[in-house]
């Protein structure tokens, strides 16, 4: 059966293309909410950060946030969009029980940004708009303190600031919707507008879904799809939905446009509500804030303080440091690891040996530590300057290749630096050459008829020799010295 249906998975996918359009809401990293002083904290006791603003008391006034502007201007700059000079605010109006106003204070008809753009691997992604939103507070369904069967709602999210990021119905697939969320996520936290932290929800996505036949122009009806709580399941859900619409329409059903739940659980979208449209929002321009006038001084004030972004950094990688494209990749997709990897290269002085042990040794660590969590580096116990430390311990011999790994897993446990593991635990390679060359003569003495048998042409001993004294060493003699002096030591003519 499983094969019956992969089979129609790929039939499907052979005659029709789904068309994709990614909104994607990201909560700002201000210090406070976008309208009111109440501090912006996830996982605060519920309700402790609120005020007549945010709880939407009768007769309190927003005052907007120039940081929430600020974040939202870099996150415009990142993605190449136009800023607006005049935006303005827009009361959207409907009920929820976490939304006390009745309205939800956004942007409409004059988004703060416009016409951006975003590269996946497959293609340019355009992005339509960027306008400034509050959240919404949070309802509680289970596990906290006074939940006997009742709800409960959390103010603490009302009013935090929001971006909501529109692309255009530019992709092709889910695996290029994926591609998208991965680069927009790394442009938005290496430009420090949000921590993009899907489980915390700092980062939302619906998916807007239609599908047509290969090669037509036109755009079929689409379905948004909500409740995607991972990269992997917004991968997931439209690759169901599309299977899912054009088995509606093969079978002379039509799709209606409606907003679809994504079920995990059951791997498949299911209908929520029929879509809305906005004039059942009834949309009108918020009184109680003026037009947001944002100044060319402010833009180039914006632009001039924004960090190098990926893109970038990944060509400069390879052109830098000679890495290759997929290293230069998977070292800038976040700012934090491309900061240590630069760090551990700079300091060490070998960028290749750096990009291999922070590739190999600690993000492989840093997601092992992470289980099914979100990986960050901060968990990270090695910092850089003592990774570089045992980086340059390497080159310098004074550790082998197999000792190295030894001394990380020690410094990954104790966050010692290397020097003082290896004085302490008298881990070190021998690269002393006196002490050596007496090893050397020691085992040459004591082996006449196999110094003989070497002397007379068989060479192939040498292994055996280089044996004999790694022994009497306790395996920490540097190789290659030893070699060099087994090989002086036995061409000497007695
Ligand atoms: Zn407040």
């Amino acid at each position: 059966m499983a094969t019956a249906a992969a089979r129609s998975r790929e039939d499907v996918l052979a005659r029709y293309e789904p068309v994709i359009g990614l909104e994607v809401h990201v909560q700002l990293l201000t210090a406070t909410k976008i309208f009111c002083s109440c501090r912006n904290r996830f996982g605060d006791e519920p309700n402790t950060n609120v005020c007549p603003v945010c709880l939407g008391l009768p007769g309190a006034l927003p005052v907007l946030s120039r940081r929430a502007v600020t974040l939202a201007l870099r996150a415009a700059l990142a993605t190449q969009c136009t800023v607006q000079e005049v935006s303005v605010f827009a009361r959207k109006n409907y009920f929820y029980p976490d939304l006390p106003k009745g309205y939800q204070i956004s942007q409409y008809e004059r988004p703060l940004a416009t016409k951006g753009r975003l590269a996946i691997p497959q293609r340019t992604v355009r992005i339509d708009r960027i306008h400034m939103e509050e959240d919404a507070g949070k309802l509680l369904h289970e596990g906290y303190a006074w939940s006997d069967g009742k709800s409960g709602v959390d103010f603490n999210r009302s009013g935090v600031p929001l971006i909501e990021i529109v692309s255009a119905p530019d992709m092709r697939s889910a695996e290029e919707a994926h591609e998208y969320l991965t680069a927009l996520k790394a442009v938005l936290r290496h430009a420090e507008v949000s921590d993009c932290n899907m489980e915390e929800g700092s980062l939302r996505c619906d998916a807007n879904v239609s599908v047509r036949p290969r090669g037509s122009e036109e755009l079929g009806t689409r379905t948004e799809i909500k409740n995607l709580n991972s990269f992997r399941n917004v991968a997931r859900a439209i690759e169901h939905e599309t299977v899912r619409q054009v088995l509606l329409i093969e079978s002379g059903g039509r799709v209606v446009q409606e907003t679809r739940l994504w079920n995990d659980g059951r791997g498949e979208t299911a209908p929520m509500r029929s879509k809305e449209e906005a004039h059942d929002y009834r949309y009108f321009p918020e009184p109680d804030l003026p037009p947001l006038v944002v100044t060319r001084e402010w833009i180039d004030a914006v632009a001039a303080a924004l960090p190098e972004l990926p893109a970038a950094r990944r060509l400069r990688f390879v052109g830098e440091y000679g890495l290759p494209d997929y290293d230069a990749g998977v070292l800038t997709a976040t700012r934090e690891v491309a900061d240590y990897f630069e760090t551990v290269a700079r300091e060490s002085g070998s960028a290749k040996a750096a990009s291999n042990w922070v590739m190999n040794e600690v993000l492989r660590k840093v997601n092992e530590a992470a289980g099914s969590g979100e990986a960050v580096l901060a968990a990270c116990p090695v910092a850089p300057a003592s990774l570089a430390a045992m980086i340059r311990l390497v080159e310098s011999g004074t550790l082998s290749g197999t000792m190295a790994k030894d001394v990380f897993d020690r410094m990954w446990a104790t966050g010692e630096p290397p020097g003082a593991i290896v004085e302490r635990e008298g881990l070190g390679q021998v690269s002393d050459e006196a002490s050596l060359r007496a090893a050397v003569a020691e085992v040459v003495a004591k082996s006449p008829d196999q110094v003989a048998a070497y002397r007379k042409g068989k060479t192939s001993t040498l292994g055996w020799f280089v044996g004999q004294v790694m022994r009497s060493t306790g395996g920490k003699a540097n190789p290659q010295l030893v070699n060099r002096l087994l090989k002086e030591a036995l061409a000497e003519t007695p």
